[in-house]
């Protein structure tokens, strides 16, 4: 059998095997087959990643071989020779998935470097600083990233030797204090790792691999890949490509740039570079970079081949590119291309504008933008006026918009530790690394005094929908005390300010937010999403706010109102206490009486909010107990009010107690019990509906959900006190309004005995979070605690209360659409978990032909995108 094949030379590969080589690979075989000028190198496929993984973290002898074998042909394409003393070959080695994960995992540069090879670079560039400069800085990086020696004894060896020397920066070095620095250098390593740093290059080759295939599964790239729904099963592809430098003096450089504005989408080259630095300088954000328009004064002819390049790799690609180059004394290379990433308005903007400029059509478009990006910019804005009233404290770069106020912290793992407690934080640092991938999740916004807008900050934060502030240099921030100082004032940890990610703005106090609107391009680009779809989309809402909310965000009912949360008011615990306490139905009835006129208001509001979209109204649902007091003086103070003895209290209260109260007397189990709560919740739902009918002429079709049914009989006598006191109210007002009765589909019994319910029920609803909670049989209040622990040994790469499980809930999901529509075919089916709101599940739920997902209203926008690509991506 011939062997399978792992390693591809770049005029190997294209565009179209991103799955197997990886984005980068595959981009940079598409860039070589046009032509562009791009270090040569080869490319081992996500395949061998795999394979190391199920060989027990082994290169096998037949990867190996054929890493050889590309070697060996790229040492012929660039005629020049791994080791060589005399013209020898440099090679970076960098991670590359299937999608980009920006800094999530290893990069090894300047490979091949060792005693005899170092000397070739110097003769051929004439330029010994710069040799050992490279050198030094690649026996740092492979003992960090291929060996796991601490960086920092490697910098406390530079700054010595800067210190005795009496200077500032690395640049006031020379080639005989950078050749001291090697030898200290390698000494460090003889001493720590108890063997000679290896001068073989295919030595440092294979560990540099092993390196990086294994960095797939470090924390912050699985921290990543779990936000961002990437399976870990895909693996990274690794690519070896030849290096060329852009620390050769001033007619080198290296540097970034996008096609268009990755903050605002803007049609107008973006970048920066650096001249006479290396490509990680940019991206570690440790020297401020200059805008790209300077690369037309310093260097003419590179630029105007750089921008042709550029417009033909946007055309060709049909998106806006991020592209890395680097000028070599004078010639230009490209060394990566991807679709950039770009914050939810730019991403806008260039999807509008590429169907605007014939580039796309609107289906194309559509599916250019991820449904998640949309949540940032649902979220306020700092309020004009306000902005007005104040005076910044600094100003950096705007890097990600957005308003954000909190606390500032100066440490990820204090952002993320006070996020937890519910705070809202700022991250604060120098400049973020791939580190602090957790404490800019948590974080607001973040802040940093070094970097560029193409800084690892700002890069990440433009990706996650995160107001970001960088480079902000006024700061004088001190990480070890936690503080810092602007214009001659003390910012300690835990104190607030406010950043305005769209100016650059930075506040020293919190600052008055406005609510978003759908105008101008996010407008029309969620009208084709409308025009296409075929889902429609529902809100979970318990007030008129909330609603209203939805409405402008486009929700076209409700298709959750759950009317326990209207029992918490003030005013209404009260009567709510007294029903669940009452001994007998009388005083029960009594206490509905109270709250009747209540819920029929909430409902009259709900009614008019929603005009006449439809609305599902859910039959109070939760154990009762969770409306009592706990607290000795608060059981103290309601008997008092109740005219109860403490004793008479506190035992009814235990009498309430459940050992598992989500599996307890809840849902449609309460009705079963005191059928006068459901009878007292129709008389609300009905009336309400009758007297907006009357006042506002909208025809209200109210929709009466009953919650947690897991059997026909038990719906059918819920079902019967409704029909017949909505029924006695109709009559009695002589009205003609029609009303539907149907179920929560969220017990397993239910769903396997859907065709018997569905004789019951005129729609169906999943509650896919008891559902979930249910089929698993882990409780959701808990099941927090530990699913870490399996996300961590990779049982479960997703939360399944967030991301419906497809394979299992999902079984049963389909299972109950196809009994409940033999037996009806009407029935009207949606869903109203939580996942009603997240972009796979809602593709699952057309896929399956449901009628609509209801979500919260600011996931209405998400879910209409969402609805509108599963129908995309169907047709084709
Ligand atoms: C559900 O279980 O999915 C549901 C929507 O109901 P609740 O979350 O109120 O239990
Ligand atoms: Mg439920």
């Amino acid at each position: 059998m011939k062997n399978q094949k792992y390693v591809y030379l770049f005029n190997e590969g294209n565009a179209g095997m991103r799955n197997l080589l990886g984005g980068k690979g595959a981009n940079l075989a598409e860039m070589t087959n046009l032509g562009i000028p791009v270090p040569q190198g080869f490319t081992l496929s996500t395949e061998a990643c795999t394979k190391y993984y199920e060989d027990g973290e082994i290169i096998s002898d037949n990867i190996v071989q054929q890493i050889e074998e590309a070697l060996s042909e790229t040492e012929k394409v660039t005629g020049k020779k791994f080791g060589d003393k005399e013209n020898p070959l440099l090679v970076s080695v960098r991670s590359g998935a299937r999608v980009s994960m920006p800094g999530m995992m290893d990069t090894i540069l300047n490979l091949g470097l060792n005693d005899e090879s170092v000397k070739g670079v110097t003769k051929l560039t004439n330029n010994e600083r710069f040799a050992y400069d490279s050198y030094r800085r690649f026996i740092q990086m492979f003992s960090d990233v291929a060996i796991g020696l601490e960086k920092r004894k490697f910098e406390d060896i530079l700054d010595s030797v800067k210190e005795q020397k009496g200077v500032k920066y690395d640049t006031d070095l020379d080639a005989e204090d950078l050749k001291n620095i090697v030898v200290q250098y390698k000494q460090l390593y003889l001493k720590e790792i108890g063997k000679e740093f290896p001068q073989d290059p295919k030595e440092q080759l294979m560990e540099s691999v092993k390196a990086v295939f294994s960095s797939w599964n470090n924390p912050r790239a699985i921290v990543y890949r779990r936000l961002n729904d990437i399976p870990a099963s895909w693996g990274t592809a690794v690519n070896v490509q030849s290096m060329v430098f852009g620390n050769m003096g001033n007619n080198s450089g290296t540097g970034v740039a996008f096609t268009r504005n990755p903050a605002t989408g803007e049609n107008k080259i973006f970048g920066e570079y650096l001249i006479n630095a290396q490509g990680e300088d940019v991206v570690a954000g440790i020297r401020t970079p200059q805008p790209i328009s300077k690369l037309q004064q310093d260097l003419p002819k590179c630029y105007k081949e750089f921008m042709d390049i550029a417009e033909k790799l946007e055309k060709h690609y049909r998106d806006m590119q991020d592209m890395e180059f680097t000028i070599e004394q004078g010639k230009l290379y490209f060394l990566q291309t991807r679709n950039g990433k770009r914050t939810a308005n730019a991403a806008l903007k260039i999807a509008v504008s590429l169907v605007e400029e014939g580039t796309l059509s609107k289906e194309e478009a559509l599916l250019k933008v991820e449904p998640k990006q949309l949540d940032s910019l649902l979220h306020p804005t700092f309020d004009e006026e306000e902005l007005k009233k104040h005076t910044p404290i600094a100003k950096g770069l705007p890097a990600s918009p957005g308003a954000a106020c909190g606390k500032i912290y100066f440490t990820a793992q204090d952002a993320k530790a006070h996020h937890e407690k519910g705070e809202k934080v700022i991250l604060v640092r120098l400049e973020t690394s791939p580190e602090d991938i957790e404490g800019m999740v948590a974080a607001e916004g973040i802040l940093t005094v070094r970097g560029g807008m193409t800084s690892h900050a700002a890069v990440v934060a433009r990706g996650m929908g995160t107001c970001c502030v960088a480079g902000c240099g006024e700061l004088k921030v001190n990480e070890k005390e936690e503080n810092f100082i602007v214009r001659g004032k003390t910012y300690k940890e835990g104190d607030y300010i406010s950043l305005n990610g769209s100016t650059g703005n930075v506040y020293g106090n919190v600052l008055k937010t406005v609510s978003p609107e759908i105008t101008g391009y996010f407008g029309t680009f969620m009208a084709w999403a409308d025009e296409i779809r075929r889902l429609k989309i529902r809100t979970n809402a318990d007030t008129p706010r909330d609603a209203e909310q939805a409405v402008k965000f486009g929700a076209e009912g409700i298709g959750l109102c759950r009317t326990e949360h209207m029992f918490f008011d003030e005013e209404r615990i009260p009567a709510v206490r007294e029903m669940i306490v009452s001994d007998n139905e009388e005083h029960r009835r009594k206490a509905l009486e109270k709250l009747l006129p209540m819920q029929r208001k909430d409902f009259i509001g709900i009614y008019k909010a929603m005009q006449d979209r439809p609305v599902t109204i859910r039959f109070l649902d939760p154990p009762l107990h969770e409306f009592l007091p706990s607290e000795i003086e608060d059981i103290r103070d309601l008997a008092e009010e109740m005219g109860l003895s403490f004793e008479e209290l506190k035992s009814t209260i235990e009498n309430l107690h459940e050992f598992n109260p989500m599996m307890g007397h809840r849902g449609c189990r309460l009705t079963v019990s005191y059928p006068e709560i459901a009878e007292m919740q129709t008389r609300a739902i009905i009336e309400a509906a009758i007297q907006v009918k009357k006042e506002e002429g909208y025809d209200i079709v109210p929709e009466i959900m009953i919650p947690l049914v897991g059997e026909r009989k038990e719906l059918k006598y819920v079902k019967d006190i409704v029909v017949k006191t909505a029924d006695e109210i109709i009559a009695a007002e002589g009205i003609d309004m029609k009303y539907l009765v149907g179920t929560m589909i969220e017990v397993p019994r239910a769903a396997l005995t859907a065709d018997e319910i569905a004789k019951e029920a005129e729609f169906f609803s999943f509650g896919t979070n008891d559902l979930t909670q249910m089929t698993f049989g882990f409780s959701r209040d808990d099941a927090g605690k530990f699913l870490n622990d399996y996300y961590d040994k990779n049982v479960y790469e997703s939360d399944p209360f967030q991301r419906l499980d497809q394979s299992g809930v999902g079984k049963l999901i389909e299972m109950a659409v196809q009994l409940g529509t033999k037996t009806r075919k009407d029935l009207k089916i949606g869903i109203c978990g939580e996942h009603g709101g997240d972009p796979s599940s809602v593709e699952f739920c057309h896929r399956i032909g449901l009628n609509y997902v209801s979500c919260s209203p600011f996931r209405v926008p998400l879910a209409r995108l969402a609805a509108a690509q599963a129908q995309i991506k169907n047709l084709r």
